[in-house]
C-alpha cells in the first residue's frame, strides 16, 4: 500500500497517514449549515473533502466518513452572537424551520451528485441528535469545564490549558480579541455557548436539564463524531474559517470529556474568493452552480476549475478562469473518450503510460496534489492515442471523478464523429507545441475524412466538407 502523506494543521507539518484501525480511515466533515443555497466557495471545500475520500478509497482504504447536517444552533457569527441561522431564515420565508432544512438539503446533495462528490457513509442531521448533545454538556458540566448562566451553559477556556492549540492563539490572545461580553455572568468574553436557553418565541427548542433550549453549533460536532467514530479518529475536515473559533472549542469540548487527543489529524481546505475577493450578497458574487449551468458550464468543469488548485491554495474564481478550466477539460475529455475504439499501444507506449499513472498516484499520495496530477495527465494524453489510455483514464476515474472517459454530450448541431474530434484535438495540441509537421499530417487525415479545421488563436471549429 503507498504512503500517503497529508498536511496537519494541528503540527503544521506533512504527516504519513497512519489509521487507527486499518484498513478503516475515520473521518468527520462540518456539514453545510442548510438555510440557503451552498455557492461555490461551500462547494469547493466539499470537492476537497471528496478529493481526500476517493484518495483513501483509490488506495486500498475503506472509510468511514461522517458528515453533519446543520439544521440548529448556528448562529449568525460564527460565537454566540446573532439569531439561528435556521429560524431566521424560516421567518423570512414564512416556512418552518424544518422546511427550509429540507428544501436546501434537497438542492445540496443535488449539487453534491452533479459534482461527482461521493457521499459520506454517515449522514445526520443535528436535530437528530439533540439528546446525545444534551448528555455530552452534563458531562461537561459535572467535570467542571461548563457552568450555568440565565442565558445557557457555557465552557469555561481557563480550565482547558491547550485552549487555542490549533490557531496557534493562546488563553490570553483569546481573552482579548473577545469582543466585551454581552451577557456579563460569563467567567471569561470568550467562553462559548454549549447550550442555550431559548425565549418564548425561539421556533426549535427541546426540554433539557436546563429548561427549553437548544444546542450551540460547535457541540454539534463534537457529539456527532463521538457517536459515529468514537472517542478517538483520524481526520477532521473543514474550512479554514472553521481553525480560530469552531474547531478549536470542538477540540476544547472533545478533549475535555475524553482527557485525551480525538483527532488525529486536522485538514482544511483553504478559501475561494471571486474576483479576488470575498463572496458577499451586497457585491452581487455569490454564485451556486445552478449559476453556472445557467451560464452553460458544466458542473465537472467547476470540479476540474478546484482539482487544478491545491487544496491548501487560495482559489480566485473569475469567469476567465472558469472559461480556460472548460475548455481545457473539454479538450482533455475529447481526447480520452476518444481512444476507446483506439488501437492498441506499442511496448514503449505501454511503459510510458505506465510512468505517468505512477506519477500521477505519487502526486495525489503527497497531500492532494491533484493540480501536479492533472499536469500529469496532460503529459500522459500526449501519447500516441491507444485502447490503454482509455482503460487507464477509466481506472484513474475512481481518483479524478471527472467522467474524462465518456464523450461530451453532442451538441445536436456538431455531429462529428469522435475519431474525427480526437484527432482534431491531436492537431490542435501538436499546434499548441509548434510540431507543425504533425499537425499538417492530422490536417491530411481530417481532410481525408471529409472534414475542413478552421484555426483561430483560441482554438478551431471543424466543418464537414
Ligand atoms: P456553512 O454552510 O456556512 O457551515 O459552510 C459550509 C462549508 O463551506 C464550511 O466547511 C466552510 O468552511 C466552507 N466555506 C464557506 N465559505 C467558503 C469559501 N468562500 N471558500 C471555501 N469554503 C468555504
Ligand atoms: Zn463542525
Amino acid at each position: 500500500m503507498k504512503t500517503l502523506k497529508f498536511y496537519n494543521t494541528l503540527t503544521r507539518k506533512k504527516e504519513d497517514l497512519a489509521p487507527i484501525a486499518p484498513p478503516v480511515v475515520t473521518t468527520y466533515s462540518c456539514g453545510p449549515t442548510v438555510y440557503n443555497y451552498a455557492h461555490i466557495g461551500n462547494l469547493r471545500t466539499y470537492v476537497f473533502m471528496d478529493e481526500l475520500r476517493r484518495a483513501l478509497k483509490y488506495f486500498g482504504y475503506d472509510t468511514k466518513s461522517v458528515m453533519n447536517i446543520t439544521d440548529v444552533g448556528h448562529l449568525t457569527s460564527d460565537g454566540d452572537d446573532g439569531e439561528d441561522k435556521m429560524q431566521s431564515a424560516a421567518e423570512k420565508q414564512h416556512k418552518t424551520p424544518e422546511e427550509i432544512a429540507n428544501f436546501y438539503s434537497e438542492v445540496f446533495f443535488k449539487d453534491l451528485a452533479r459534482l461527482n462528490i461521493l457521499l459520506p457513509e454517515i449522514i445526520s442531521k443535528a436535530t437528530d441528535n439533540i439528546s446525545e448533545m444534551i448528555e455530552f454538556v452534563e458531562k461537561l458540566v459535572e467535570l467542571g469545564y461548563g457552568y450555568e448562566t440565565d442565558d445557557g451553559i457555557y465552557f469555561d477556556i481557563s480550565k482547558f490549558s491547550e485552549y487555542g492549540k490549533l490557531s496557534r492563539c493562546n488563553i490570553e490572545d483569546a481573552l482579548a480579541g473577545a469582543r466585551v461580553a454581552v451577557n456579563a455572568q460569563k467567567r471569561h468574553p470568550a467562553d462559548f455557548a454549549l447550550w442555550k436557553k431559548a425565549e418564548k418565541n425561539h421556533i426549535m427548542q427541546w426540554a433539557s436539564p436546563w429548561g427549553m433550549g437548544y444546542p450551540g453549533w460547535h457541540i454539534e460536532c463534537s457529539t456527532m463524531s463521538k457517536k459515529f467514530l468514537g472517542d478517538r479518529f483520524d481526520i477532521h475536515t473543514g474550512g479554514v474559517d472553521h481553525i480560530p473559533i469552531h474547531h478549536e472549542n470542538e477540540i476544547a469540548q472533545s478533549e475535555a470529556l475524553e482527557g485525551h487527543r480525538v483527532v488525529n489529524l486536522w485538514m482544511h481546505g483553504e478559501f475561494m474568493l471571486v474576483d479576488g475577493g470575498k463572496m458577499s450578497k451586497s457585491l452581487g458574487n455569490v454564485y451556486t452552480i445552478d449559476d453556472l449551468v445557467e451560464k452553460g458550464y458544466s458542473p465537472l468543469a467547476f470540479r476540474y476549475f478546484c482539482l487544478n488548485t491545491h487544496y491548501r491554495n487560495k482559489l480566485n474564481f473569475t469567469f476567465d478562469g472558469l472559461n480556460g478550466a472548460a475548455t481545457a477539460y473539454n479538450r482533455l475529455r475529447t481526447l480520452i473518450s476518444g481512444c476507446k475504439d483506439a488501437p492498441h499501444a506499442s511496448r514503449d507506449v505501454l511503459e510510458k503510460l505506465a510512468a505517468h499513472r505512477v506519477a500521477i498516484e505519487d502526486a495525489v499520495c503527497d497531500d492532494l496534489n491533484f493540480p501536479l496530477a492533472l499536469g500529469e495527465l496532460w503529459g500522459m494524453v500526449k501519447l500516441p492515442a491507444c485502447r490503454e489510455l482509455y482503460d487507464t483514464a477509466v481506472k484513474l476515474d475512481d481518483l479524478l471523478g471527472l467522467e474524462l472517459h465518456k464523450p461530451l454530450e453532442q451538441k445536436p448541431a456538431a455531429d462529428i464523429p469522435e475519431n474525427v474530434k480526437a484527432i482534431a484535438e491531436k492537431r490542435f495540441a501538436a499546434r499548441q507545441n509548434k510540431n507543425w509537421a504533425e499537425s499538417d499530417a492530422l490536417r491530411a487525415e481530417l481532410d481525408a475524412l471529409g472534414y475542413t479545421v478552421l484555426d483561430s488563436k483560441t482554438g478551431y471549429e471543424l466543418k464537414k466538407k
